[in-house]
């Protein structure tokens, strides 16, 4: 009998072949190609002319049969069926290969819709609709993603007797949640989702699916909130005269957003329970010291702060820095990297704040007196790191106690998908530059002029400033692809580190001190050329995106990126973020191995908006969330029918998750979905 769990294997039609490539989508059960959705609709009820097909577009025609036979290549001796087809503005042929069956459905006289591509037929010099699939009614047909040669078609076959099982899938969703925003059942969704009657009820079942994606998410985050708020957490006093007196040692005066986040922050700790806050701000509006506040205030209360960065190289200045900050104050700080993690103890037993790497989260590693956790440019650890931070067994001999935890990025989100991504974290956004700043000359350089900007990064050199080259790659694209590769003629050419480091050094400025770092080398070596780098022994420094945050160069006034193209804009304003730091007039410099349109848009965009935000804004059109962030990276849900971009939608499922949150144990069908949901979308 068929049930959602029966595997797909056991299916009519489906032998081990097919259920490999269904398992490899992730594909074993019944109940798992149901919630397959399709990744667009095609609208079949509205073809174009024949006469308007264009050699290398997809199109859709509503076309009489005039003429099909078969035929066989001589070589290869494979069944071509050719058709002729015809509508009101044209002919055009059809031809499909290996499939002679075909001339049984196709019959002459009969009219059909085709979807498929146009090609270019060299032998008899015309264009020609490749392969297509067909219809016989105006209909949409789901396009699902066509991967492993499992084509929509067949997927569509597929999916037709089990549908009848959506019956047996229990609406999770809370009837007063349903009539409150208008949703249609869940059955109808799925049903119409695969085989969608009209363009009414595909609406009505996209609406309802990607509804649900959101709301388990907002619940998700409450519930989560919720559960930190039972915990117990050190009480950190707020000691106002110590942090006037902290203030009163900075070289500036703070602006009004870093007092006014220090100051959530540090009410956050006053608490008992663990604080979960995400510190937003642009690079360079001065996250660090506000973070040194909190760090200050947890060592008066007798709490060691852990303060982790992404790279060695951040965590090394971070260690620089933030002692000369904390200097005053009498406050031993360490510095635990890869590089110094063998002999751990004393540093870990003796700090009030320990700086370092992700090899400060090794299971061996204890702190025994821990009250809050900073992570440093967040974004950039992974999301199993991330969350392996904020649970309770990365510090196992408190269990008893959670440490607080402020996360700080300055990728910055917008707030409405902060909101929604974030739903679990308070929110303290530094929307303020201090004072002074100037703005960072941004240009797009054309390769014609790529020899100007040499000579400029000479002038500037001259002027005694130093330069940033950054490349996307360490080393020159491996070869062995052999020549045949498609990509291979066009991937030679990319810019690696190593390979542009040689050709400044020898052939464009032979006369300069020219650096190279990247995340290849040994951390001794990466410390070793940061210094000459900081201490101005290195003019031009080469780099991949290892030095993408946090570096503090003051005296570095250009940023010259190759291949602009191939980093996000948030990864590009991180890169520009490196320089401008100082007093003097610094430069953003461009180049792109291809100037397309959507390329000159993007990088655009940079020399438009100075604001993280803004350009995060024009990301999220341009890209979606998705790249924007990299959903591995970013710890985006992977979300199939919902759109993070979709701000009513997301107000509409956080309000009614609000509702429902409070009392879980009224709906244990969605206690039951909420655990799927997590493990499907590998949220645990
Ligand atoms: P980010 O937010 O990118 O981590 P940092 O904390 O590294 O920024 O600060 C960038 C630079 O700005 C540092 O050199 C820091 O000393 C300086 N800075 C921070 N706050 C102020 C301020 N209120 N006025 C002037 N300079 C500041
Ligand atoms: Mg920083």
């Amino acid at each position: 009998m068929l049930t959602l769990q029966t595997p797909l294997s056991h299916l009519y039609g489906v032998g081990p072949k097919l259920a490999q490539k269904l398992q490899n989508l992730g594909l074993e059960t019944a109940r798992d190609l149901i919630f397959y959705f399709p990744r667009r609709f095609d609208d079949f009820s509205r073809p174009s002319k024949i006469s308007q097909a264009r050699i290398g577009e997809e199109i859709i025609i509503r076309a009489a049969i005039l003429e099909i036979k078969n035929s066989r290549t001589l070589r290869k001796r494979m069944v071509i069926t050719r058709a002729r087809l015809r509508d009101a503005s044209g002919d055009i042929e059809a031809i499909w290969f290996g499939q002679p069956f075909l001339i049984n459905n196709l019959q002459p006289g009969k009219i059909f819709i085709f979807k498929g591509e146009i090609k270019y037929d060299f032998q008899n010099k015309k264009k020609v609709l490749q392969s297509p699939i067909y219809e016989t009614s105006p209909s949409i047909f789901p396009v699902y993603s066509e991967t492993e040669g499992l084509t929509s078609k067949y997927l569509r076959r597929l999916i037709l007797p089990i549908l009848r099982l959506t019956e047996s899938i229990p609406d999770f969703l809370p009837e007063i949640i349903k009539r409150d925003q208008n949703l249609v059942d869940l059955d109808f969704a799925l049903q119409q989702i695969h085989f969608p009657q009209n363009f009414e009820n595909l609406k009505k079942a996209k609406e309802r699916l990607a509804f649900d994606e959101l709301f388990l998410i907002s619940i998700r985050m409450i519930l989560l909130r919720k559960n930190l708020q039972k915990l117990p957490a050190p009480e950190i006093k707020i000691d106002e005269t110590l942090l006037k007196k902290f203030v009163k040692s900075l070289p500036f005066k703070l602006t009004d957003a870093q007092r006014k986040s220090a100051w959530e922050i540090l009410k956050d700790l006053e608490k008992p329970h663990p604080a979960n806050r995400l510190l937003e701000g642009d690079v360079g509006s001065g996250k660090t010291v506000v973070a040194a506040m909190a760090v200050l205030s947890a060592s008066n209360s007798g709490y060691q702060s852990v303060w982790l960065a992404p790279t060695e190289i951040l965590a090394n200045q971070h260690f620089q820095n933030v002692s000369k900050l904390l200097e005053p104050f009498k406050m031993k700080v360490g510095l635990l990297t890869s590089a110094t993690s063998k002999n751990s103890q004393p540093i870990t037993k003796n700090s009030q704040l320990i700086i370092g790497t992700h090899a400060l989260i090794q299971k061996d590693v204890v702190f025994p007196k821990l009250g809050l956790v900073i992570v440093d440019e967040q974004h950039r650890f992974g999301v199993k790191q991330r969350a392996y931070l904020r649970s309770r067994e990365a510090y196992t001999d408190q269990a008893n106690i959670i440490p607080h935890f402020l996360s700080m990025t300055a990728t910055p989100i917008p707030r409405t998908l902060a909101l929604s991504l974030y739903g679990d974290l308070d929110l303290s956004i530094i929307d303020e530059m201090p004072p002074g700043r100037q703005k960072v000359k941004t240009k797009l350089v054309s390769p014609s002029n790529r020899q100007k900007a040499y000579d400029f990064i000479r002038a500037e050199v001259k002027k005694g400033r130093q330069v940033f080259v950054v490349c996307p790659l360490i080393e020159p694209p491996s070869t062995s692809l052999g020549v045949n590769s498609a990509l291979s003629l066009f991937e030679l050419d990319r810019k690696s580190a190593v390979k542009e480091y040689e050709k400044l050094s020898k052939d464009i400025f032979p006369d300069l001190r020219i650096g190279l770092v990247h995340g290849k080398l040994k951390s001794k070596e990466k410390e070793e050329v940061m210094q000459k780098f900081k201490i101005g022994k290195i003019d031009i420094l080469v780099s991949t995106a290892v030095i993408e945050v946090g570096i503090d160069i003051q005296n570095a006034t250009v940023m010259m990126i190759e291949e602009a193209e191939r980093f996000g804009l948030a990864t590009l304003h991180q890169f520009r973020g490196r320089v401008g730091r100082g007093k003097h007039q610094s430069y953003c410099l461009l180049f792109s191995s291809q100037w397309n349109d959507i390329i000159k848009q993007r990088l655009g965009a940079l020399t438009k908006y100075d604001s993280g935000f803004d350009l995060a804004e024009v990301d999220l059109k341009l890209r979606g969330p998705g790249e924007l962030y990299g959903t591995a990276q970013s710890g985006l849900p992977d979300l199939k029918m919902a759109s993070l971009t979709d701000i009513i939608m997301i107000k509409r499922a956080k309000e009614s998750a609000d509702k429902v949150a409070g009392k879980m144990k009224e709906y244990p069908q969605l206690v039951e979905k909420l655990r799927e949901f997590e493990v499907e979308r590998h949220l645990e």
